[in-house]
């Protein structure tokens, strides 16, 4: 595949800073990665993996020289991470993030980023349960959508170049409100992550059936909402504080819609739960049709996953 950038810089190489490493290795999409991170450990590791050309701890010092900056860490961080690279930033780069939360993204980092550089914050709908440099793979961003919420009046060359970046990695895009990603991303993925927590914590909690009862039996239902109550603590926390508005709106319409269910299961309201299950099974129908899942009977996790 062509090169499209020169020079690039990861900062933050967990799952999905280290996803776009070997994906850019893969395809050849850069002459040059340079990677930073926090820790001495990570970036150790991110070393003996190979995702990189050059490995720095300071994240001012990476960014200098780059074409196409992309900031993967947790997004409570983001502001911090602006705020170090901004002296460092080549004119005419572009700097993008990962972030599952948007507006607070976009307030953290615009303050601190010079006019000379084009930001474009992104946000790729893919990912797994797992966390760091090893987890990361080739394949993880194919046929899955990635978001951009350009600013008004964004340069036209460059949204095209992130655009044929992601679209190299087999992502399809769209354009979006950061707005309206935060309320969209709030009922498909945070508000599941909450539930999931939730539902663990309780049975977790539960007196009257063992631990070792939920594990035993767990295949019966439990098990699903455990591979999302296993997702990375620190990245979930900053998703909850980060787009707190949304997540507060979608939840209070859920636990309406739960008290609706509540009732219809006390009142013996059959007729009311058929046409509520019957509905919903019609997502699941559309979601398969959609090319997002597969109908097999693991839900295709070990074909979608699998490390290519
Ligand atoms: P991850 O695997 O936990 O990796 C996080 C990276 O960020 C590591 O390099 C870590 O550095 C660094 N980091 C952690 N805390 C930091 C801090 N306070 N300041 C600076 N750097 C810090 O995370 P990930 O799953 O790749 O997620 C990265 C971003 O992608 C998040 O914003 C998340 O919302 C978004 N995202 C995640 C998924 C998903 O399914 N995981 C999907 C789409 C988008 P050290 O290891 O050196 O400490």
């Amino acid at each position: 595949m062509a090169k499209l950038f020169e020079k690039v810089a990861l900062i933050g190489i967990g799952l999905i800073g280290s996803s776009i490493a070997r994906e850019i290795r893969d395809k050849g999409l850069a002459a040059a990665v340079t990677i930073s991170t926090r820790s001495r450990e990570t970036l150790d590791r991110a070393e003996v993996l190979g995702l990189g050309d050059r490995y720095v701890l300071s994240a001012g010092e990476a960014v200098e020289d780059a074409d196409l900056v992309i900031v993967s860490v947790p997004v409570g961080a983001s502001g911090t991470v602006a705020q170090a690279i901004a002296p460092h930033l080549k004119a005419g780069a572009i700097v993008t993030d990962v972030g599952s939360t948007k507006g607070s993204v976009i307030a953290q980092m615009a303050p601190h980023l010079p006019a000379s550089v084009h930001f474009i914050p992104g946000h790729p709908i893919a990912g797994t349960e797992y966390s760091g440099p090893d987890s990361g793979f080739v394949g993880l961003f194919k046929s899955r959508w990635c978001i951009l919420t350009p600013p008004a009046g964004t340069d036209e060359t460059a949204k095209g170049q992130l655009r044929a970046f992601w679209e190299a990695l087999g992502s399809d895009v769209e354009e979006m409100d950061p707005e309206h990603h935060d309320k969209v991303l709030a009922i498909v993925s945070h508000l599941p992550h909450i539930i999931a927590y939730n539902i663990v914590g309780t049975a977790d909690d539960l007196e009257t059936v063992t631990e070792s009862e939920v594990i035993k039996y767990s295949a019966s239902g439990f098990r699903d909402f455990t591979r999302l109550a296993a997702s990375d603590p620190t990245m979930w926390r900053d998703v909850c504080l980060h787009n707190k508005d949304a997540i507060l709106e979608m939840l209070s319409r859920f636990s309406e819609d739960l008290a609706y269910l509540q009732r219809a299961i006390r009142w013996g309201d059959g007729d009311k739960l058929f046409d509520l299950f019957t509905r919903t099974r019609a997502i699941r129908r559309s979601i398969i049709q959609a090319g997002q899942d597969t109908d097999m009977v693991d839900f295709g996790r070990h074909a979608l996953d699998a490390k290519s």
